[in-house]
């Protein structure tokens, strides 16, 4: 996918007017940006590209832009973005405080590394469980479709 619009343009517009399913204003809107838009001009293309090909195939056959890995519009791709930099600072801070109060409190240091590695592993499996749950999330999406 092109990079968003720079005019932040609702492109929901885009696909609407492709789907000619948009209201005279809005289809009034669409087309006065994208004479002066070419960031538009140029994902409406991709969207009309997109729409020809899976036009082509038959049914049950989801095309790659739709389910692949990349959010499909910027304000997914922000929402996508900040959960990871939660789930990491979340993940980093609690591991910072459980290290802390085991490294501030008496014993032994073997037992203290015993901890410290065992959180950290359980982080570890926790990350790719849920990694894991995340591509399975899809790959169930993507059975139910094919169906
Ligand atoms: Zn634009």
């Amino acid at each position: 996918m092109s990079e968003a619009c720079p005019h932040s343009f609702d492109d929901q517009l885009l696909s609407g007017h492709l789907d000619h399913e948009l209201t005279q204003a809005e289809e009034q809107q669409v087309r006065i940006h994208l004479e002066d838009c070419e960031t538009c001009r140029a994902l409406f293309g991709q969207l009309e590209q997109m729409r020809k090909a899976s036009m082509s195939t038959p049914f049950a056959t989801p095309d790659d832009e739709q389910w692949s890995e990349k959010p499909r519009t910027p304000s997914s791709r922000f929402f996508r973005g900040t959960g990871w930099i939660l789930l990491l600072a979340w993940f980093i801070v609690s591991l910072g405080i459980a290290g802390w109060t085991f490294a501030t409190e008496p014993g032994h240091p073997l037992i203290k590394l015993l901890v410290v590695s065992g959180l950290a592993g359980v982080g570890l499996l926790f990350v790719s469980v849920l990694l894991d749950r995340l591509r399975s999330a899809k790959t169930d999406r993507y059975r139910r479709v094919q169906k």
